[in-house]
């Protein structure tokens, strides 16, 4: 992990700063040219935090314990707490810094390396399989967290887990990519022969009102309103049970586009209304000898 810190670790029984550590610190601040120098770990300075300070830290590291009212989401009950600072910080035990991470303990910065967390690594939100994982495959583990000032409040950023933890985290993540995988293929030929069994039907009930309707046009008719997730007559629930009207209205709808005018008039800019008028005819005409022919047949 290339941004290994300074880290503040959470919790009652967190070390005070020597004074003689506190004034080196404040010493090598004071060169770098940083701010004032630390005061953190003097409650009585604590008290007068100046304002930016707060906007910080100030749910964090204002007691022994962590305050996250404003976290995003509730700190997790291990309580190892890792911060992306907004400002430049320094661990308060090895003056190393400026930290990209860093554990408040009893409200001074310790990089991750003194926090004894410098061996983990950095997983970013988003994944959240891979975060579960992760962190149940680690031994030790730690929630990342930056303060959004325009929120007030400090927002997960990701995860601090054991690198062997995260490949073996990778490897369950993996296999069950595969074998969902392996459940779509299946659902989707499932699905195709349930729509091919529909269209069939679909077909002959076409052919069964209208015999004179030849069978490739009845079929291209059932697949056409029968295209799933289409919102066309022959997925709504009347032509899923095949009633008359449903496979009707499909005959229709294909003789209007198909045996008429119809597409050209809404295209020249009739109304549909209008143009459904002018065409009405013309439907009707191919919908009785498409019934009538049947019916020769079977005088036949
Ligand atoms: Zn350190």
């Amino acid at each position: 992990m290339g941004d290994r810190g300074g880290v503040v670790v959470f919790g009652a029984g967190g070390r005070a700063m020597p004074i003689s550590l506190w004034r080196c610190w404040t010493r090598s601040r004071r060169r770098r040219g940083i701010g004032r120098g630390c005061r953190w770990s003097l409650p009585a300075v604590r008290a007068g935090w100046s304002r930016g300070r707060k906007a910080e830290f100030g749910h964090v590291g204002s007691g022994n314990e962590p305050r996250m009212a404003s976290l995003a989401t509730p700190p997790l009950r291990t309580g190892l707490l890792v911060i992306q600072p907004l400002r430049r910080r320094h661990c308060a035990e090895c003056c190393g810094g400026p930290l990209s991470l860093l554990v408040l303990e009893d409200g001074a910065p310790r990089c991750l390396d003194c926090a004894d967390l410098g061996h983990l690594v950095f997983l970013p939100r988003g994944d959240t399989a891979l975060t579960r994982r992760s962190r149940e495959e680690s031994a030790l583990s730690a929630v990342v967290v930056r303060f959004n000032r325009r929120r007030g409040r400090y927002e997960r950023q990701g995860v601090l887990v054991e690198e062997a933890g995260l490949a073996r985290a990778e490897a369950r993540c993996l296999v069950d990519a595969e074998v969902r995988r392996r459940r779509r293929v299946r659902d989707a030929a499932r699905r195709a022969a349930q729509d091919m069994r529909f269209a069939d039907a679909f077909a002959a009930e076409i052919r069964r009102l209208f015999p004179g309707c030849p069978a490739d046009r009845a079929r291209a008719i059932a697949e056409h309103a029968s295209v799933r997730g289409s919102g066309r007559v022959g997925r709504s629930a009347a032509g899923r049970a095949l009633s008359e009207g449903a496979v009707i209205s499909a005959v229709v709808a294909s003789v209007r586009h198909v045996d008429t005018r119809y597409d050209q008039l809404l295209m020249s800019g009739v109304a549909r209304h209008e143009a459904r008028r002018r065409i009405s005819a013309g439907v009707e005409t191919v919908l009785r000898r498409w019934r009538a022919e049947g019916a020769e047949a079977e005088v036949g």
